[in-house]
C-alpha cells in the first residue's frame, strides 16, 4: 500500500468530482444522475456487475501497453517504406511521409477497385477514397450498385487495429502514386507500366506481407524497446490498479500475442516506479500467458508450454500440470488455462483493444465479459464537447427545416426550396468530420454510425479511452447500460400526451390485477394470470439474483 499513497497522482479514494449531470435521453424527464468527469469514465453497453468478476485478463499491446501516436505509427510507415522498396518498390516512395490525420481504425479495403471504404453496419459506403482522392456519390454508384459492398473475405480486407494505421496510409500513398504517376496507365482493377501490371491485389498483398515482415523480423521491436520512453506512454497507475484488483480477492491475467523477450521488456518498463524499485512485473499478475496467438487462442489453440523467464526459453512439451502463479507460459487455449484456473465464462472480463482478436473472439467462443480499449475516445469526446458550435449549429439547421415544413400537408402541391438547409447542413457535417481527421470520426459519419460502431456495441460490454479508468469505479460497481432509444422513443417526450384511440389496443396488466377468473372445466385455465415477480429484466448480470431472491413486487 505505501506504493500506492506515495504515488501523489493516484487516488486512494475517489477524488474526482463526480458531476451531476442531466440525463442525455431525450424524451426522458431530465433527472440528475451523478457521473465521473467523461475523461475518467467507462462507457457501458451491457449492465455489468464488478463484484462477480472473479479474473482479469488483459491484453497488452495497445491496451496495457499504449504505443505513443503518431511517433510509433511514423517509425512503422518509415520502416515499412523501407521493406517495400527492398523488394523492388521504386525509390521515389521513401519521400512519403506519414500524415496522422489521414488513416483511422476499422476501415475496409476493396482489393478489387483500390478503394478505402468507411462503411456502415451493414455494409453501406459511407466514405471512399481512391488514393488521395475521395469520390464523388455519383463515381461510388457506378463502382457499387446501391452504394453497397458485403464483407467478402476474398476481396474485402478490414484495417482493425490500430496497429493497422500506417498501413492503412501506405495503401493510399501507393495507389495515389501509381494511379497519378505519368508512367504509369490507370485501369479498373490496377495499373499498367509497359509490360507490367501491377494490380491493386497485389499491391495490398505486398504491403500486408511488408507489414508482417517489419513485425516479425524487422526492427520494430527491438527499435521500440531500445526507445521505450519515445514510443511507449506510461502510467503510476497502472501497477497501482492491478494490486487494487488483487486485493480485492481477485485474480489477474495477461494473455498477449507477443513473445516473452519483448513482453518482459514492455512490462518491465510500464511497472518501473521509484515506488515499486525491486519488484518484479510477474508479481503483478497470477498468471502470465504470452505467444497466445489470438484469435486461435480462443479456438482450438496451441501448444501448451512453461517460460523460463531468466532465459526466455521454452520448456519442451506441452505443459500439464497447474499454472503457478507469477510464473509464465507460452501458447494453450483458453478452454485449457480457463479450465487449470478455474474459471467459467462470466467469471472473466476480458479487457483488449483488437475488436476481432481480443473481444469478438472471447465473447463469441467463450462468454467472457468485455472492455474494449479505445484508446481514441480521447479525441471523440474532445471534438464532441470542443465543437459543441457545430452541434448546436446542425440543430438550428434542423430547426430551420422544421419550420419550413410546419404547416405543410398532403393537400400542399408546392415544393419549399430547402437546397440552402441542405448544402448548409452537408457544409456543417463536413467541417465537424474533419475535426476527427480526413475521414472522420471512428464511430460515425454525420448521422450514421460505422462499422466499427455496430462491432463495438455488439461484442464490447463496455468500453473506455484507458484500461486505468477501472481505477475510479470500485470492484463492486455496477456498471449500467442507459436506455438505448429508438425514434419513436427520443423524439416524442414523456410530457406528451397521446391518448388511445381507435388503434390502440388495451393490453395493459397491472401488478395489481387480481387473479380472479372464472373457473372452468375443459382447460387448465381460462387465461394467463398476472405474474406477480418479475419476468423482464435488462440487468442480465443480477437477473439471478433477483428471480431467486425476489417474492414481492418491491424487488
Ligand atoms: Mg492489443
Amino acid at each position: 500500500m505505501t506504493s500506492q499513497e506515495s504515488l501523489s497522482s493516484v487516488p486512494s479514494q475517489p477524488s474526482n468530482k463526480p458531476a451531476l449531470e442531466p440525463s442525455l435521453s431525450n424524451g426522458i424527464s431530465e433527472v440528475e444522475v451523478w457521473k465521473r468527469e467523461p475523461s475518467h469514465r467507462v462507457f457501458v453497453n451491457r449492465s455489468l456487475n464488478l463484484d462477480k468478476i472473479k479474473f482479469f485478463g488483459f491484453d497488452m499491446d495497445y491496451t496495457l501497453a499504449v504505443y505513443k501516436s503518431p511517433q510509433y505509427e511514423t517509425m512503422g510507415f518509415t520502416m515499412l517504406k523501407d521493406r517495400l522498396i527492398s523488394i523492388g518498390y521504386p525509390t521515389d516512395i521513401k519521400e512519403f511521409e506519414y500524415d496522422p490525420t489521414f488513416p483511422c481504425r476499422g476501415l475496409w479495403f476493396d482489393k478489387l477497385y483500390g478503394n478505402i471504404l468507411k462503411v456502415d453496419a451493414y455494409g453501406n459506403i459511407l466514405v471512399c477514397v481512391h488514393g488521395f482522392r475521395f469520390l464523388k456519390g455519383s463515381e461510388i454508384g457506378d463502382l457499387y450498385p446501391n452504394k453497397f459492398v458485403n464483407l467478402d473475405e476474398k476481396r474485402i480486407y478490414v484495417l482493425n487495429t490500430l496497429f493497422h494505421l500506417p498501413e492503412t496510409y501506405m495503401l493510399a500513398c501507393l495507389i495515389d502514386y501509381f494511379t497519378t504517376s505519368k508512367e504509369y496507365e490507370r485501369n479498373k482493377d490496377g495499373v499498367r507500366c509497359g509490360e507490367l501490371y501491377m494490380s491493386y491485389q497485389s499491391i495490398f498483398q505486398d504491403v500486408r506481407g511488408a507489414v508482417d515482415w517489419v513485425h516479425f523480423y524487422g526492427n520494430l521491436k527491438s527499435e521500440t524497446v531500445a526507445n521505450l520512453e519515445r514510443y511507449v506512454h506510461k502510467d503510476p497507475r497502472l501497477p497501482v490498479l492491478m494490486d487494487r484488483i488483487r486485493e480485492c480477492g481477485k485474480k489477474t491475467m495477461i494473455i498477449t500475442n507477443s513473445e516473452f523477450e519483448y513482453t518482459n521488456k514492455i512490462m518491465e518498463y510500464l511497472t518501473d516506479f521509484p515506488e515499486t524499485k525491486g519488484r518484479k512485473w510477474t508479481s503483478y499478475f497470477d498468471f502470465v500467458v504470452v505467444d497466445a496467438k489470438k484469435p486461435l487462442f480462443f479456438e482450438e489453440g496451441t501448444i501448451l508450454r512453461k517460460v523460463n523467464t531468466t532465459s526466455g526459453k521454452l520448456s519442451i512439451g506441452h505443459h500439464m500440470g497447474k499454472l503457478e502463479q507469477h510464473c509464465a507460459y507460452s501458447g494453450g487455449s483458453c478452454e485449457v488455462i480457463s479450465q487449470m484456473i478455474g474459471a467459467q465464462g462470466k467469471d472473466v472480463l476480458y479487457v483488449g483493444d483488437h475488436i476481432f482478436g481480443d473481444i469478438l473472439r472471447s465473447k463469441k467462443q467463450r462468454g467472457w465479459r468485455t472492455f474494449l480499449v479505445v484508446p481514441e475516445l480521447s479525441t471523440e469526446v474532445h471534438v464532441w464537447t470542443d465543437q459543441s458550435e457545430l452541434f448546436n449549429k446542425i440543430k438550428s439547421l434542423e430547426q430551420t427545416l422544421s419550420i419550413i415544413y410546419k404547416n405543410l400537408d398532403s393537400s400542399n402541391m408546392e415544393k419549399p426550396d430547402i437546397s440552402n438547409v441542405q448544402r448548409a447542413m452537408m457544409d456543417t457535417v463536413h467541417e465537424l468530420d474533419l475535426s476527427y481527421g480526413m475521414l472522420g470520426s471512428l464511430f460515425r459519419s454525420g448521422s450514421r454510425l460505422t462499422f466499427f460502431s455496430s462491432q463495438v456495441q455488439r461484442f464490447a460490454d463496455i468500453y473506455a479511452a484507458s484500461v486505468i479508468n477501472l481505477i475510479h469505479y470500485p470492484f463492486t460497481y455496477m456498471f449500467r447500460a442507459p436506455a438505448m432509444l429508438l425514434p419513436h422513443e427520443s423524439t416524442v417526450s414523456h410530457e406528451n400526451t397521446i391518448p388511445a384511440d381507435d388503434f390502440t389496443i388495451a393490453r395493459q396488466r397491472s401488478v395489481n390485477n387480481e387473479n380472479k377468473y372464472a373457473k372452468v372445466q375443459h382447460v387448465p385455465h381460462l387465461r394467463p394470470e398476472t405474474p406477480t415477480k418479475v419476468t423482464h429484466h435488462h440487468d442480465d448480470d443480477d437477473f439471478e439474483e433477483t428471480s431467486s431472491n425476489s417474492s414481492d413486487k418491491s424487488t
